[in-house]
């Protein structure tokens, strides 16, 4: 099928061949046809396979087909609404490259910079607006927007818009805009329920779906290294001696966690950025930019660079800390394996993530594979966790030095276990290595198998047990502190 057998208008036409695309994706073959046709459409597909174009050449299509008559005001007739700044930006992006031979007014709206540019641009009747909601509703509250001829209204990564955080917001919106508009949403995960949300913003809405709703994208490998939890800044460090790991997303639960997972990596000398909602946007579009450039190599991130953000080459995906939410998993490991191209995802499991791991492997049908990583020493010994918090600092320099609850926060490897197996052992226990179980329709059993009585037995733990060392507390303060 060819783009033109879409019926596109030409302008665009011309946009995308010199965007380089020959062809439409599967979702941008089935959605763009309803689009233009005026339904409302759901579209679910895997990351990376041109969601935005699917949903942005068709509006601009119907945009050029019926343009505002001469003399009168220009007002906006597309809202575009996603859940991130980057993602706002990059949607801009593609919209401005699709448009570049159209004569339209293009808006992005988003928190975290000034304000007055944002707003000139809304009361100059942006043709195309392209908007996170909180900043959206401030501006809408103080006048600024006129959505009174909105005709298109898209929400993209949909699930994530319309899930509890997002929806007041959302309705907020939704709430000021014409009834008679024509509503698209695109997510790569869609739960019925949230599904059954949607009725409420959409009329009889087109469900296009590409392969399954929960699917990660074929061309990413994923894989799993069971880990105690303080060995995994040494094991991410011991992988990216590998130079294949040229271009290295990692993330991290907490902001705090990603910041200290980027000071480790920079202190052995691996380049890295940082992108959290602790940071500035100019700092979050510099630590973008420095990874796209390649001029650091690793982005330490929280789950804000999870969704949309489209990044080529990132050759590696690291779960540094296991996701609760299966479906941020399937975003998170999306932004390797984009446009066809492979990458690799790899999580880092400890003892009390193994129930999540459990959980996605039921949402997505199949068994993650187990791999171990060769010369690493899965039992080295905790090293000591100096918190470096400035108010941690502080209490420890005010504080006369003592042990902690029979070692506490060091040894949280070999406690963490709990009931299950208790924790990992050495190098021969576990799973089957490489990659013979993926794919080759294990599916489900994948997850169960390895918990029948078929599978490998585990070992028994043997991270040291700390508080029944023969040499007691003040050895292990010994081993811990070198003093
Ligand atoms: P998206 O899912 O919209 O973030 O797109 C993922 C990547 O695929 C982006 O880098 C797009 O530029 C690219 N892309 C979108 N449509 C096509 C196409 N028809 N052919 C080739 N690349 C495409």
């Amino acid at each position: 099928m060819s783009f033109k057998a879409l019926g596109l208008d030409p302008n665009i036409l011309t946009a995308i061949e010199e965007a380089g695309y020959t062809e439409p994706t599967p979702i941008q073959a089935a959605a763009i046809p309803v689009v233009i046709a005026g339904g409302d459409v759901i579209g679910i597909a895997q990351t990376g396979t041109g969601k935005t174009a699917a949903f942005t050449l068709p509006i601009l299509t119907r945009l050029t087909a019926n343009p505002v008559p001469q003399g009168q005001r220009r007002r906006t007739r597309v809202l575009v609404l996603a859940p991130t700044r980057e993602l706002v930006a990059q949607i801009e992006e593609n919209v401005m490259a699709y448009a570049r031979h159209l004569p339209l007014k293009i808006a992005k709206i988003y928190g975290g910079v000034g304000e007055k540019p944002q707003k000139d641009a809304l009361r100059a009747g942006s043709d195309i607006v392209i908007a996170c909601p909180g900043r959206l509703l401030d501006l809408m509250d103080q006048r600024c927007a006129d959505f009174s001829q909105l005709e298109y209204l898209v929400l993209d990564e949909a699930d994530r818009m319309l899930d509890m955080g997002f929806l007041p917001d959302i309705r907020r919106v939704i709430n000021q805009l014409p009834k008679k508009r024509q509503t698209l949403m695109f997510s790569a995960t869609l739960s019925k329920e949230i599904e059954t949300l949607t009725h409420e913003f959409q009329r009889a809405p087109k469900v296009v779906q590409i392969g399954k709703r929960a699917n990660p994208a074929e061309t990413v490998t994923q894989l799993v290294y069971e880990v105690h939890k303080h060995l995994k800044m040494p094991l991410l460090s011991h992988l990216l001696k590998d130079e294949k790991m040229q271009m290295v997303l990692v993330f991290s639960r907490t902001k705090h966690g990603a910041d200290k997972i980027a000071k480790k990596l920079e202190s052995t000398g691996v380049k890295c950025a940082t992108l959290h909602a602790n940071r500035s946007q100019n700092q979050r579009l510099r630590a973008l930019d420095d990874f796209k450039t390649g001029t650091v190599r690793v982005l330490v991130a929280t789950d804000i660079a999870a969704r949309g953000i489209d990044v080529d080459g990132i050759s590696h995906v690291v779960n540094f800390d296991f996701p609760h939410i299966v479906e941020d998993y399937v975003h998170r490991i999306g932004r390797t394996g984009r446009a066809q191209a492979i990458g690799d995802a790899i999580s880092f499991v400890s003892p009390d993530e193994q129930p999540d791991v459990r959980k996605l492997e039921r949402f997505i049908n199949r068994g993650l594979v187990r791999k171990k990583a060769e010369g690493f020493d899965y039992n080295a010994a905790p090293q000591p966790f100096i918190d470096e918090r400035p108010e941690r600092r502080e209490q420890r320099s005010s504080q006369p030095r003592r042990l902690q609850g029979g070692g506490g926060r060091p040894g949280g490897g070999g406690g963490q276990g709990g009931g299950r197996s208790g924790g990992y052992g050495g190098q021969g226990g576990g799973r089957p290595s490489g990659q013979g179980g993926q794919g080759g329709g294990g599916g489900r059993q994948g997850g169960e198998r390895r918990s029948s009585s078929g599978a490998a037995p585990r070992q028994p733990a043997q991270m040291p047990q700390q508080n029944t060392t023969p040499d007691g507390a003040r050895g292990l303060w010994k081993r811990l502190t070198g003093r």
